[in-house]
């Protein structure tokens, strides 16, 4: 047989949706090259010793289960991010959360509404689902567009900040969206939320359609890891608990996750680095022209409006720093907020 034909073949043992996918493109690991690597939103300050030690702890019990429900991770993430711990699901990363809710909430065929351009996870979940996407385009002020209010969909997904844009929506519009569609779950994909100002962390207690999305791979530096927190009412959680693997979180990732979120004063230092950071990468891309939208999270979006910065991104990986260049926003690169010594990398490879 061919390798076309053995190809055909294969494709008829999935199911079709599966099977006219592309899959989901995850930005470059360079492996064992060293780079100035700001192309995935990773925090570019190791855990702390903290961390380590639990990681290390729970690794001398690993011919056990881990606990399936992840009561000690839930409680403290409750504890400090005031929700209620019967609220809340732990996944592995929040792209596993994205995954279950799609699982949980979305029959084949129902909408799934987001504004774009956005992360682009979710269109390939929405094709595995054979959901339907729901697109709506962000104006040039990246406020959450009205139409989307009235849009038919039984789950929406708002990244907030979003996702390449790095720009934050108004706590108030996501309440008016929440109010105008209790017929459908509003999930806030909150994954840089710990780098903006509000969060609608606060707003579980009064909405039952809503659900906030955490993760630990951003603000406290364990993208390795993979762990991710979803917080709604108890009532959602126990829906969402029955679609989940039953060790979906492993033992030494509920560990390191459990002392990451007890080391506050690690965190805190780390994220005040990166807030330094970036709003001196903000103004020094700025000042070079580039339309730099104001960002809420730990990355920014560097615009040449009507040129393509393929040829930039490419020119900066021939001098080893990586950033994120997306097809469908070709004037635009998206750059992680590095160290002080690799923007100045990346600022002095820019030229
Ligand atoms: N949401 C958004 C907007 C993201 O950018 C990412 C990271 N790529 C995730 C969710 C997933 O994060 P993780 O699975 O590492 O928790």
């Amino acid at each position: 047989m061919s390798g076309a034909e053995i190809e055909k073949k294969t494709a008829a043992l999935v199911r079709p949706a599966v099977a006219v996918m592309q899959g989901y493109i995850p930005g470059e690991q360079p492996g064992g090259r060293k780079v100035v690597k700001l192309n995935t939103n990773e925090n570019p300050y190791a855990p702390s010793a903290s961390v380590r030690e639990a990681i290390a702890t729970a690794a001398g019990s690993l011919q056990l289960y881990p606990d399936p429900t992840a009561a000690s991770l839930r409680q403290v993430a409750g504890e400090l991010w005031g929700v209620d711990p019967a609220g809340i699901v732990a996944g592995n990363g929040s792209d596993e959360l994205l995954t279950l809710l799609m699982r949980a909430v979305v029959e084949p065929g129902q909408g799934v509404a987001y504004p774009t351009p956005t992360y682009s996870l979710y269109d390939t979940l929405v094709e595995i689902q054979g959901a339907e996407a729901v697109r709506v385009a962000y104006p040039d002020t990246w406020e959450l567009p009205r139409a989307l209010d009235t849009v038919a969909a039984k789950l929406f997904l708002i990244c907030n900040p979003n996702a390449p844009s790095a720009t934050a929506i108004a706590q108030a519009r996501i309440e008016e969206l929440l109010a105008a569609r209790p017929d459908a779950l509003i999930v806030v994909d909150e994954a840089y939320g710990d780098f903006a100002e509000a969060s609608a962390l606060s707003l579980v207690r009064r909405y039952p359609n809503l659900l906030v999305l955490r993760t630990l791979s951003k603000s406290y530096s364990l993208a390795g890891l993979r762990v991710g927190l979803a917080m709604t009412t108890p009532e959602l959680a126990r829906q969402l608990h029955k679609v989940r693997d039953t060790y979906n979180l492993s033992a030494v990732a509920q560990a390191g996750a459990i002392a990451a979120l007890r080391d506050q004063p690690s965190f805190l230092a780390n994220r005040a680095r990166i807030v330094a950071t970036r709003e001196r990468l903000t103004a020094d891309l700025r000042a070079r022209g580039f339309e730099v939208p104001e960002s809420a999270a730990n990355f920014v979006l560097a615009r040449r409006p009507g040129k393509s910065l393929e040829g930039l991104m490419l020119g900066l990986r021939d001098k080893g720093v990586l950033v994120r260049f997306f097809a469908g926003l070709p004037d635009a690169i998206r750059i992680t907020v590095g160290t002080d010594a690799e923007i100045d990398a990346l600022l002095s490879a820019l030229g």
